[in-house]
């Protein structure tokens, strides 16, 4: 049986990829390696849309996300953290780790935040306010948040918006320098459609002021050295060379395609899926707030979810995500980012289909996949 991944991370990976990272491993203390971190750097600029550096960890997104708390807050430091979905959550819980005391903002699961909430916020708190913890993509939940309004309005307080944007990265448009995102944390096993294992972050100016000052405790993820090391073409640790060598291989690829046809390739594909969902009578979970990187859609009445979820993967080979804490049974997510083809969707539309009529929904036969046809070709 075939495989098909349409989850929203881990993905499926490009076979150039693959193929790099099965050559023999080559030490990172060598000019061969550093070129290649040189031109993956360059690279991941031209992705994050900066031309500040991008720091490279061997860790999952996560680490990046905790190392968004500990680089740049200090002990008696306040933030906002914008909750609504499992991923804004977890801003929250690495706050409370590290001892910062935030103001939650707490979204309903499906909508998203009200920038004009958040501004009303950073006036009434003034200068120990330092950081807006939000999520670009909240996978948890299809939503995507308007940061480029969230940018202008950190931008005229002291605070440093920082953007969780592990899987929205190269699926859903970011303008880090032009819309003045300070700090941007991504991962690899999602838009960048490599193996999970390496996460990156890239700092404006005033991010890095605030990294300066920080001292809350840190080794890790301490941003300070990473910098100091990939401008000189280095990584403080041993990094994960064959994940480099791979990320090296999917950049030329999205190089190739070109930012702005790589986001309307993922507008087209996520155009396609809630078209295709409609057309099966299907509810989407989040109509006005839905992401280009995922899609969630309801559960319909009488529908076991987790069992559609299983059924799919287990008897055809077609990998989606089920809901996760509150919404577990209740929605289920298809993802379009990355190296997720046309024919990939094709074939995960067949099989919903498939299974919705084994699990006894009723619907118009085949309307799903001819919309989602449709909808690609158009
Ligand atoms: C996947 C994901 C994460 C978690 O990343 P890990 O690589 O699992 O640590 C965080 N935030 C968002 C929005 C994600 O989609």
């Amino acid at each position: 049986m075939k495989n098909y991944l349409l989850t929203p991370g881990p993905t499926p990976v490009p076979p150039e990829a693959l193929e790099s990272m099965a050559r023999p491993i080559i030490h990172h203390r060598t000019p061969q390696f550093q070129e290649i971190l040189k031109e993956v750097e360059d690279n991941l600029k031209y992705v994050f849309q900066t031309t500040n550096p991008v720091l490279i960890f061997s860790s999952s997104g996560t680490g990046a996300m905790e190392g968004a708390v500990t680089s740049l807050l200090s002990p008696g430091d306040k933030a906002i953290v914008v909750r609504g979905g499992k991923f804004g959550e977890r801003w929250g819980e690495l706050c409370a780790a590290y001892g910062i005391e935030f103001i939650p903002v707490d979204v309903e699961w499906g909508k998203s935040v009200s920038p004009q909430e958040i501004k009303k916020i950073l006036e009434a708190e003034g200068s120990r306010l330092k950081a807006v913890y939000v999520t670009l993509c909240e996978t948890s939940t299809g939503v995507t948040t308007d940061i480029e309004a969230l940018a202008k309005i950190t931008k005229s307080s002291e605070a440093v918006l920082v953007v969780d944007a592990i899987s929205a990265l190269g699926a859903v448009p970011l303008k880090t320098d032009e819309w003045g995102i300070d700090v941007v944390v991504s991962g690899s096993q999602k838009g960048l459609m490599i193996p999970p294992g390496l996460a990156f972050v890239s700092l404006s100016e005033k991010a890095w002021k605030l990294a300066e000052e920080s001292t809350l405790p840190k080794y890790y993820f301490n941003f300070k050295a990473y910098k100091k090391s990939i401008e000189k073409n280095d990584t403080p640790y041993t990094p994960a060379v064959n994940l480099i060598m791979a990320l090296r291989e999917v950049l030329k690829l999205i190089r190739k395609e070109g930012i702005d046809n790589l986001i309307n390739r993922h507008r087209k594909n996520s155009k396609a899926v809630r078209d295709a969902v409609k057309a099966l009578g299907l509810e989407l979970f989040a109509p006005q707030a839905y992401s280009e990187a995922v899609t969630a859609v309801m559960v319909p009445e009488g529908v076991d979810g987790g069992k559609l979820v299983k059924t799919m993967r287990d008897k055809y080979g077609v990998a989606i995500a089920g809901g996760q804490s509150q919404l577990k049974g209740k929605i289920f997510r298809i993802a379009t980012m990355g190296y997720i083809t046309e024919d990939d969707l094709k074939k995960g539309f067949e099989v919903l289909e498939i299974v919705l009529a084994e699990l006894g929904y009723k619907f118009e036969k085949s309307a799903g996949v001819k919309a989602l046809e449709r909808g690609l070709a158009s």
